[in-house]
């Protein structure tokens, strides 16, 4: 298993104000998986999300990335582990406006103090249809577009977990369904696992695993 919660709690508050917004949560995806999580809105999964992605510590429980229980490390090794273990895809794409598109993906590897491993990330835009934009800015580029960089940006450091956000809130579906497909494509290709959080039914669809969330627990899981 690449990824095992287990017993999460996340409660938001205390006495009669507290929000269990996550509780006593067990799952375990595969190495190479795609799995969906949805739900309502308020249902938790996004802090389901954040907790799974090392973002956000729960109240109790375990997190296990390859072997790793994280939240026992402490926090500037997490953070390490987190930029090499794990990409994010959110719905606003947070890409850097002065920065054009190959900087932006190429930046969270700087960060990290080493190298971009140039033909891969090449390969990357390639297979998401984005090597002529590599020299443009952001701005110049549509939604679909934007979305596909931040998805080479999640992939840049070749992360064995692509957690993903409502990655085509923004966009209409025919973009939606391509930006998708790409990034399905890519997380294949590169052996890598994905979980998405959606509301639509046609992404969801696409997924190996359904994870539906009611009120802080996993309600079903629909084989598909
Ligand atoms: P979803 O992503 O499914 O919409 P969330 O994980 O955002 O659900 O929220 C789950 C519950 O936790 C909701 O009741 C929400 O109001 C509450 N919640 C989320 N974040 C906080 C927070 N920082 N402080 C207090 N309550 C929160
Ligand atoms: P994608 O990422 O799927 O290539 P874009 O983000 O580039 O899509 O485009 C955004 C949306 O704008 C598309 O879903 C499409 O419906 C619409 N669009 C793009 N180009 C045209 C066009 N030449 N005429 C009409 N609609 C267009």
């Amino acid at each position: 298993m690449i990824l095992q919660g287990k017993k999460l709690c996340k409660y938001y508050g205390t006495g009669e104000s507290q929000v269990k917004a996550i509780h006593d949560v067990d799952f375990a995806v595969a190495k190479g998986e795609f799995i969906s999580i949805v739900g309502q809105s308020g249902a938790g999964k996004s802090t389901l999300m954040h907790i799974i992605g090392g973002l956000d510590a729960p109240t109790s429980g375990e997190v296990i990335i390859n072997g790793t229980s994280i939240y026992t490390m402490p926090m500037s090794p997490l953070a390490v582990f987190r930029r090499r273990q794990i990409g994010f895809v959110f719905q606003a794409f947070n890409l850097v406006p002065s920065l054009n598109v190959w900087e932006n993906i190429i930046l969270p590897i700087g960060l990290d103090g080493k190298k971009a491993e140039v033909s891969y990330i090449e390969d990357i835009l390639n297979t998401l249809g984005i090597y002529e934009k590599r020299t443009s800015l952001p701005t110049v580029l549509s939604g679909g577009q934007q979305q596909r960089v931040a998805i080479a940006r999640a992939l840049a450091a070749r992360p064995a977990i692509v957690l993903a956000d409502e990655p085509t809130g923004n966009l209409d579906s025919r973009s939606s369904n391509n930006v998708l497909d790409l990034l399905r494509l890519s997380v294949e290709k590169y052996n890598q696992t994905l979980i998405v959080v959606t509301h639509n039914d046609e992404v969801a669809k696409l997924a190996d695993r359904t994870v539906r969330v009611v009120d802080g627990s996993i309600a079903a899981e629909v084989e598909q």
